[in-house]
């Protein structure tokens, strides 16, 4: 059974880069394309993996080709894949459109992620119940992630819950159920309904969900880091200083990273210092998946 399960979604990205944005009803042809492995499940599940944990993958592919792909890059990254279905939709897909300025235009299709609902959950209770961490965003159904965290409640296993994209319909009855909380600025305002313009304001925010009972709020800052806020404590982790090329991605690799270092047995702290280090390396490099390094290619960007 893996350390860490990640209960998820995965997305085939379809990146066209563009010298500009066509207008209605008008076609213009692009430089380049690119496609790439994403999903907000399947970025963290290959951040943690990289590491070295043992990470399985809950979550659902299409019928189609993307679905086949999507598995065997799954199975290449050392991913546990036994918990992947085969849904009867086609796979989840977002077409990207990049401006020469990096202004850009995302559809997502959820596709077979739709179809990971709570009765599939229930086969993979084993895995679940065994896990040492249980990692979650909101590109599966929301339902499903209610179920997850009963789940791992009546397991005794914790969660960390990233809020993203923003929902507006997520309950603070789940979320107070939650070890780890780990939104942006936008998404803690979601939930919250308080503006988070500035630190004072976002600590201020964190500080409700505390009361509310999350167990530790985990606010990622981009460059300046992440502020962790719980009953006892509240600190801002400083950001490592790099020169950013692409974020894309880089909430993804702080959540996969952390969740690895954690269950690794480090302090939260010390597991925090450490994602952020990881985050800020991937955001050097131009992609989502295929900017996070491994261990060893860690050590030698770090040093
Ligand atoms: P996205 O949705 O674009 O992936 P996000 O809004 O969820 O991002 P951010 O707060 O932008 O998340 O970034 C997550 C983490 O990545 C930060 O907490 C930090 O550790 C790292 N990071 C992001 N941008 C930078 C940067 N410019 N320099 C250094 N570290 C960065």
């Amino acid at each position: 059974m893996s350390d860490i399960t990640v209960i998820g979604s995965n997305m085939i990205d379809l990146i066209t880069y563009l010298d500009r944005m066509p207008v209605e009803g008008e076609t213009v042809s692009a430089p380049d394309f690119e496609m790439g492995f994403g999903g907000k499940g399947a970025n963290q599940a290959v951040a943690a993996s990289r590491l070295g944990s043992d990470v399985a993958m809950i979550t659902m592919v299409g019928h189609d080709n993307f679905g086949k792909q999507q598995l065997a890059n799954f199975q290449k990254v050392g991913i546990d894949t036994s918990c992947i279905g085969v849904g009867n939709s086609n796979s989840g897909a977002a077409p990207i459109f990049v401006d020469p300025s990096s202004d850009n235009r995302i559809i997502v299709i959820k596709g077979a992620n739709n179809e990971l609902t709570p009765e599939v959950l229930d086969s993979y209770k084993e895995q679940i119940k065994n896990s040492k961490l249980i990692v979650l965003q909101q590109e599966i159904p929301l339902e499903t992630n209610y179920h997850a965290i009963d789940l791992a409640e009546e397991f005794g296993v914790p969660v960390l819950l990233n809020p993203a994209p923003a929902n507006n319909d997520l309950n603070l009855k789940y979320v107070s159920k939650v070890e780890f909380f780990s939104p942006n600025e936008t998404e803690l305002s979601t939930l919250t309904g308080l503006s988070t313009s500035n630190l004072d304001e976002i600590k201020t925010a964190a500080k409700f969900l505390v009361k509310e009972g999350v167990g530790n709020i985990i606010v990622t800052l981009g460059s300046k880091g992440a502020l962790w806020v719980n009953k006892d404590h509240e600190e801002i982790i400083p950001g490592k200083k790099v020169k950013a090329i692409d974020t894309t991605g880089a909430g993804d690799s702080f959540i996969g990273s952390f969740a690895h270092y954690f269950t690794e047995g480090e302090s939260i702290p010390e597991a925090l210092k450490h994602a952020n280090e990881y985050a800020a390396v991937t955001v050097t490099k131009k992609g989502t998946q295929k900017s996070y390094p491994t261990k060893d290619e860690l050590k030698e960007l770090v040093e």
